[in-house]
């Protein structure tokens, strides 16, 4: 008898195709195989196999079982599950999960040997080159230098038989970690929540913990020792550390290197490809044991997954926008469900979702107290822009540049936060009155001055700042309007000339690397006045770091989002939380044009609970996230008539359900974007209704023309 493979492809297919087994060939569910389609050959994976029936028409062969290690099985049902959650094609979950797999393996190097064979005649520049093979692998070349001798005679002794040429993989593999190492001696908060951790990770079995407390409180050394005890009670066990930013990346490791005395594995997008094929290898193979990454390191082939850690899991970075679209932190909770996982959620502000389940004993809810050791949480004053306004075309006002004197005198450092990059978010011509805007986008173009040009952040154009505007052609009319990090950094360094003053945003940090040294100048006191977005908001530790001034604490209140208030609390609140997290107190400042505002309220008061507690509220309300289920359908097209036309028959295809309603279409707050208009769909739901199958009902209800692009997003996080 023969057998059909289904193989699923990494592509945006509706699903698996079947393929026959060739005589053999010998397949089994999560193999690798090359499978063609069309003219192509492509790396796809079998999820199923059947015996065929006979009598229908041949299907195409596998063309090959590949060499590679199988996807466990735990890893396939993860990716269909997250397919159907998202309303999306299970190849696009396969195609993230595939990514280290297709990625080119590390070329081998060349190492000399000694083979033990004695040389036909000995010269003293011999000697040498056999005492240096003898004690270190190197290349022929270096093996020359280190002996300081010339390359001839390095390739004498190859051609004699004295030496032999081997090839290596040079990338270092996976250190065991050290488990008996001893952490830090944990304050009494700390020693309960990790002794509850570790029992539920020796216990086995899924279970979720949210590990609630303020930045700085010890977190971290809290989830190492729950790392710790996972290793320790399985020799097979593994963690998974997720991290919103790839910034943040680096100090992780490090802590993870000092604690267990091996360095953990890395995964993000800046890995380069074959040390991201060694990781793939290593997480499938099981000798991988810690990975410490970003959200797609979720869709790796964790062998035997025992811990997920997502800190910082209210960090809106955890959704994925483009491409296959998903909220990393509750598909953690999903994988880990799979797994039988222990799933750690730490936030010193958790996501509303979190919390709710927390509330309703979903999850565990362990809280760590004060800050570790003598530190404590800054003093919040709000400083009222309509009664001490900064000077025109100036953005720190006089109590915040008068703090930042003190502290500058006392030798500490100040962090700046602005949630925008660049120069200024608008240009515009003082002429005509013309905003820059983006070909074809409904986006304003922002100045970066440090690479002269014009920038649109939602497409990436950009263009040279023109000496002339481009609309009524009048010289040097254009003038920059509002703040980014770029202009605030020329103002501070305008008012302290002598200080230190250095930017840090996704433009001036090109790669982790970079990001990490410029965190070590800052923590190694190089750096006075440190003006930042987001990137440098979250869990870094500066020891001398003692005042932290928001420049525009309303920027992410305005637009009025779903989550505004609640993120903004948070960004601000992380922001915050930055300083005087060692002996020294620390102050922050927000500079607000609202002070009266509950967000502003509750961060003066650091009541954090207060603020929660009213938020909820009002989602309960109205129905929302987290006692409701949102979702967008987002139609783009190029010729307005068409869209608006298959929209109207969209909404009229609209299934009736209970618990269900429909908004729209209404034109996107971004209707054009590089010259497509857009209209969106909101739906809501009650909690209780499965909002996915909702949605692939009414898509299997309407066929949209081929110019027309539909994009189904659960959970939205982004309203434009
Ligand atoms: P969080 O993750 O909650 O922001 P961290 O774990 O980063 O907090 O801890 C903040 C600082 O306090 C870090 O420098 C950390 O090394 C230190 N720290 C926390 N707990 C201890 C402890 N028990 N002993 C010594 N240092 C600690």
């Amino acid at each position: 008898m023969s057998r059909i493979a289904s193989v699923l492809l990494p592509m945006r297919l509706p699903e698996a195709f079947d393929y026959a087994e060739p005589e053999g060939m010998d397949l089994a569910v999560g193999d690798q195989v090359a499978a063609p389609l069309g003219p192509r050959l492509l790396r796809g994976v079998v999820v199923g196999l059947r015996e065929a029936a006979g009598g229908n028409r041949p299907l195409k062969p596998v063309e090959a079982k590949l060499d590679d290690l199988p996807l466990p099985l735990t890893t396939l049902e993860f990716i269909d599950w997250a397919a159907r959650y998202s309303v999306d094609a299970p190849g696009q979950p396969l195609a993230i999960a595939l990514r280290g797999a297709r990625a080119p393996k590390a070329k081998p190097e060349k190492v000399v040997e000694p083979t033990g064979a004695a040389p036909a005649r000995s010269t003293p520049a011999r000697e040498k080159v056999l005492a240096a093979a003898a004690g270190a692998r190197l290349s022929p070349a270096d093996l020359a230098r280190a002996a300081g001798v010339s390359a001839g005679v390095v390739k004498g002794l190859i051609d004699e038989g004295v030496l032999a040429v081997r090839l290596v993989e040079t990338l270092p593999q996976f250190p065991a970690p050290d488990l008996a190492r001893p952490g830090p001696a944990l304050n009494d908060s700390q020693a309960a929540a990790a002794e509850i951790l570790a029992d539920a990770v020796r216990a086995r079995g899924f279970n979720v913990t949210l590990l609630d407390g303020v930045t700085g409180s010890g977190k971290t050394e809290v989830y190492l020792e729950a790392v710790a005890a996972a290793l320790a009670a399985d020799p097979e066990a593994q963690v998974l550390v997720m991290l919103p930013e790839i910034a943040l990346t680096q100090a992780v490791i490090a802590r993870f290197t000092a604690r267990f005395d091996a360095a953990p594995a890395e995964w993000h997008s800046d890995v380069a490809p074959p040390a991201r094929r060694r990781v793939w290898e290593g997480v499938a193979s099981g000798r991988c044991r810690i990975v410490v990454g970003a959200r797609s390191a979720l869709f790796l082939p964790f062998k035997k997954l025992a811990l997920i850690i997502v800190d910082e899991e209210h960090d809106t970075s955890y959704k994925q926008e483009e491409g296959f679209i998903y909220q990393a932190r509750d598909l953690a909770v999903v994988r880990g469900k799979i797994e039988g996982a222990s799933v750690i959620l730490a936030s010193a502000t958790p996501s509303l979702e979190t919390l709710r389940n927390a509330e309703a004993g979903r999850y565990r809810w362990l809280k760590l107290g004060a800050r570790h050791g003598v530190a404590e949480l800054p003093d919040v004053e709000l400083v009222d822009l309509r009664e001490t306004p900064p000077e025109t075309g100036r953005w720190l006002s006089p109590p915040l540049v008068r703090a930042m004197r003190e502290t500058l005198a006392r030798g500490e450092q100040t962090l700046l936060f602005l949630n925008r990059r660049g120069y200024a978010p608008l240009v515009l011509c003082k002429a005509c009155g013309e905003r820059m805007c983006a070909p074809d986008t409904d986006s304003w173009l922002v100045e970066h001055r440090y690479s002269g040009r014009l920038v649109c952040h939602l497409t990436g154009f950009s263009m040279p700042k023109p000496d002339k505007c481009p609309h009524c052609g009048a010289k040097d009319s254009l003038v920059s309007i509002g703040p980014g990090v770029e202009r605030v950094e020329e103002e501070a360094r305008a008012l302290f000339p002598d200080a230190r003053v250095a930017v840090f945003s996704s433009d001036t940090m090109f790669d982790a690397r970079e990001a990490r040294r410029l965190v070590e100048a800052m923590e190694g006191g190089e750096i006075d006045i440190l003006v930042a977005t987001q990137a440098a908001a979250k869990g870094h530790n500066f020891p001398m770091l003692t005042l932290v001034g928001v420049v525009d604490a309303d920027l992410g209140l305005r637009g009025g989002d779903l989550r505004a208030g609640e993120r903004t609390y948070q960004l601000l609140a992380q922001a915050t939380g930055r300083a005087g997290r060692h002996d020294r107190p620390g102050r922050a400042l927000l500079q607000t044009y609202a002070p009266e505002h509950p967000v502003m309220q509750a961060l003066k008061a650091q009541d954090r609970d207060d603020f929660l507690a009213a938020e909820m509220a009002e989602r309960e309300i109205s129905g929302l996230p987290p006692f409701g289920r949102l979702g967008a359908v987002i139609l783009s097209g190029e010729d307005p008539a068409q869209l608006e036309a298959f929209a109207r028959a969209m909404a009229q295809a609209a299934p009736n359900a209970e618990g269900v309603e429909v908004y729209g279409p209404a034109d996107a707050p971004l209707a054009l974007v590089r010259g497509r208009r857009r209209k969106r769909f909101l739906v809501r739901a009650d909690r209780n209704v499965d909002l996915s199958a909702y949605l692939a009902a009414w898509r299997a209800r309407v066929k949209p023309p081929a110019a027309i692009r539909m994009t189904i997003d659960i959970d939205p996080y982004s309203f434009l």
